[in-house]
């Protein structure tokens, strides 16, 4: 039953480069020097009886999956779960944050997993690149693609491409120690306002690594280089931008009142940005946590005024609803100097139930030498799977 025929290249910087993870649960994990080829593959099924799944990505997706599947087929099963990367785990490893550690401790219900004798972790395996899921698919009785959503949407604005304008999750990779990512060109030393465009849990992530005082992320997992980097940062303003209302943030109360609630970090929510519409008021009736959101955000605006000034040297993180980026403006060297925004106003759908943020032209700037695209995230084409362009994702037929 056991599969340890594999043979896979080792790409040690990447190794090297991974944060600390104990290897001695992933028993099975066989890497050679040797390079890895579709050979290597033919011999696992031999080995093996019984039901025979790859799964691809070994993030939660592809651990709740391989569970499921030793639970539902018992000790007639193997599962080979692959990875592109040398180490498992997925986002839970590179994007939940450092200073969450319990939202990490699932880590541990997959070692189980991983530990398993039907369950064998390959990293290192990109497939569409190392292998083809044509050859997994004559090899195995089942493929699942479970690989994540990799890509990000983009603003699509004139500007877009200037040095200093990066996905959320590419900062949010460097300061988690992602092998691709550990040489991200970011000199936080430089940098004096940030500008975030997404009102949802990863912008607020990266909100709260950039303002939050280093000393308190020193005792988590956290990259040593962006330690570092936090440690010399010059950023004291972070701005949060998002088209529609506070009604439609699609923060969580507890990590929204966690930033809210940084110490020595004040919060700027202009009071007529927190007016709402008939509809809003339906949205927050129909889905309690939206009327939490509001409220904390809220209660967040109308702290008095006097209490920020007497914060000495406070950072500051300011939250602007109802504003689209419309450019990206060039501080005359390629590299991003702030953003426009043009205001918006919710325009209500004729059956009454959305609202859609429109462009009033009233514009507004706002300095930034780093900007974070937190708009969403979409899946990469896998040559040989169906893919929706639209949506980014493999239809699930
Ligand atoms: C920045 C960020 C922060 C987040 N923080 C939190 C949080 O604090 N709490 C929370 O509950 N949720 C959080 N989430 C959401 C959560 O991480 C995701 O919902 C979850 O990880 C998705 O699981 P997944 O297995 O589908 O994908 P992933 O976790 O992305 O795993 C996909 C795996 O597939 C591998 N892979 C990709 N392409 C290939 C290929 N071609 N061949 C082989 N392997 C491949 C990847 O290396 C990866 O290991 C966060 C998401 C992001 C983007």
């Amino acid at each position: 039953m056991l599969i340890n025929l594999w043979s896979i290249s080792c790409v040690s910087p990447m190794l090297a480069m991974t944060r600390t993870m104990s290897l001695t649960c992933l028993k099975q994990w066989h890497v050679t020097s040797t390079s890895f080829s579709a050979k290597s593959f033919c011999s696992a099924p031999q080995s093996a009886t019984g039901l025979r799944v790859c799964v691809v990505g070994s993030g939660p997706a592809g651990f709740y999956t391989t569970d499921r599947l030793f639970k539902a087929y018992g000790q007639h099963i193997s599962v080979d779960l692959l990875d592109r990367l040398p180490t498992p785990f997925g986002l839970v490893r590179s994007g939940v944050a450092p200073d969450h550690p319990d939202t990490k401790n699932v880590i541990n219900q997959f070692m189980e997993v991983a530990s398993d004798h039907r369950c064998n972790f390959l990293g290192n395996v990109t497939v569409g690149k190392d292998v083809a899921l044509s050859t997994l698919q004559q090899l195995y009785h089942a493929v699942v693609l479970a690989y994540g959503a990799e890509g990000n949407k983009q603003l699509q604005i004139p500007g877009q491409k200037l040095a200093g304008v990066l996905s959320a999750r590419e900062f949010v990779w460097w300061y988690n120690g992602h092998p691709e990512y550990a040489n991200l060109p970011l000199d936080l030393s430089k940098i004096q306002s940030v500008a975030i465009c997404g009102l949802g849990n990863v912008a607020v992530d990266c909100a709260r690594i950039l303002l939050q005082l280093p000393e308190r992320l020193a005792s988590t997992d956290i990259a040593e280089h962006a330690l570092q980097q936090l440690k010399s940062s010059s950023v004291k303003e972070v701005h949060l931008i998002g088209r529609r209302g506070p009604v439609q943030a699609a923060f969580t109360p507890k990590e929204l009142r966690e930033m809210l609630s940084m110490a020595g970090v004040s919060i700027h929510i202009a009071p007529e940005m927190m007016k709402v519409t008939p509809v809003d008021e339906a949205e927050m009736k129909a889905t309690r946590m939206k009327r939490r959101v509001y409220d904390i955000l809220s209660k967040a605006a109308q702290k008095p005024a006097d209490r920020k000034v007497l914060i000495q040297q406070a950072r500051q993180l300011h939250l602007h609803f109802l504003r689209s980026p419309r450019a990206v403006k060039d501080s005359g060297s390629g590299h991003v100097a702030g953003l426009e925004l043009e205001t918006n106003a919710l325009q209500t759908s004729s059956d009454q139930t959305s609202q859609t943020a429109v462009g009033t032209g009233q514009m507004q700037s706002v300095a930034a030498q780093l900007v974070l695209e937190s708009i969403g995230y979409k899946s990469h084409p896998i040559e040989g799977a169906p893919f929706d362009d639209k949506h980014g994702i493999i239809p699930n037929k």
